[in-house]
């Protein structure tokens, strides 16, 4: 037998938004691992071992993920969003370079629709110019480098996507990255926030970014900020495709 390891994205929350390649790993796979709340979102089913963890164990769930599949069982890893932006493909591929046995296991990573498209999508269009993403989370990055990020993400003028934006653990960190970001003169910049998108809770916000407050983000929050040209057209938020 034959074992595959499928690191899987599960769109950022509405079923339909589920791509029919992740449906069918999920549909054949044998154990699903993952942070206990993206596990809760495969439907259990007889022969399919669930395996929840914590968020903070990616690398040892990773592991074990990685052990079953070279036995030959039919794992999928699954992250929300798209697997690869902040998730859990890259812990695997830790994982797999830490452990030169597992070399010959198969892997495939199915893409995802991550948070900021969707989050994109519902504001109108601002993304639809240059722009990047930063994980504002400093679990595994020290505050300086966000910190230098945030600012030159500034000074090139493009729209920031901010995933993580504050947590219980470190609420003061938000509150910092606005502040860094007035100082680098974005206070006239549209912001959006972007609470569970497609889920039942959704919530859409924008105003500028001078008057965001820190308590507006929370850890189901996609933020982002607009580039100096981001403009509003009627309900809609849009990105110009020119600029100067
Ligand atoms: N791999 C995921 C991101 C994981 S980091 C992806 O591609 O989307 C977790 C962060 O993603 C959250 O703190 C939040 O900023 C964002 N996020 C995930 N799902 C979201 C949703 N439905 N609505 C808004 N933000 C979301």
């Amino acid at each position: 037998m034959t074992g595959m390891l499928t690191i899987a994205g599960l769109g950022p929350g509405d079923e339909a938004l589920v791509t029919p390649e992740v449906a069918a790993a999920l549909a054949d796979a044998t154990d699903i691992f993952g942070y206990a709340p993206y596990v809760a979102r495969v439907s259990a089913r007889e022969g399919l071992v669930l395996h929840a963890s914590d968020n903070r164990q990616e690398l040892l769930r990773a592991a074990e993920a990685m052990r079953l599949a070279a036995e030959g069982r039919r794992v999928v890893v699954v992250s929300s969003g798209d697997p690869g932006v902040f998730a859990m493909a890259s812990a695997v591929f830790e994982a797999l370079e830490a452990s030169p046995q597992w070399q010959g296991v198969s892997i495939r990573v199915l893409p995802g629709v991550t948070a900021m498209l969707a989050a994109a999508a519902r504001a109108g269009a601002p993304l639809g110019h240059d722009f990047c993403a930063i994980n504002l989370s400093d679990n595994l990055k020290p505050w300086s480098v966000i910190e230098k990020r945030l600012r030159l993400a500034a000074e090139a003028d493009f729209a920031i996507a901010l995933y993580n934006p504050r947590s219980a653990s470190r609420p003061e960190g938000f509150a910092r990255a606005l502040e860094v970001l007035k100082q680098a003169g974005c206070g006239d910049r549209i912001t959006i926030f972007a609470r569970a998108v497609t889920t039942p809770e959704e919530r859409v916000d924008a105003l500028r970014l001078r008057d965001a407050r820190p308590d507006m983000a929370d850890m189901r929050t996609l933020v982002i900020v607009g580039n100096s040209a981001t403009r509003r057209c009627g309900r809609w938020i849009y990105a110009p495709r020119r600029a100067s």
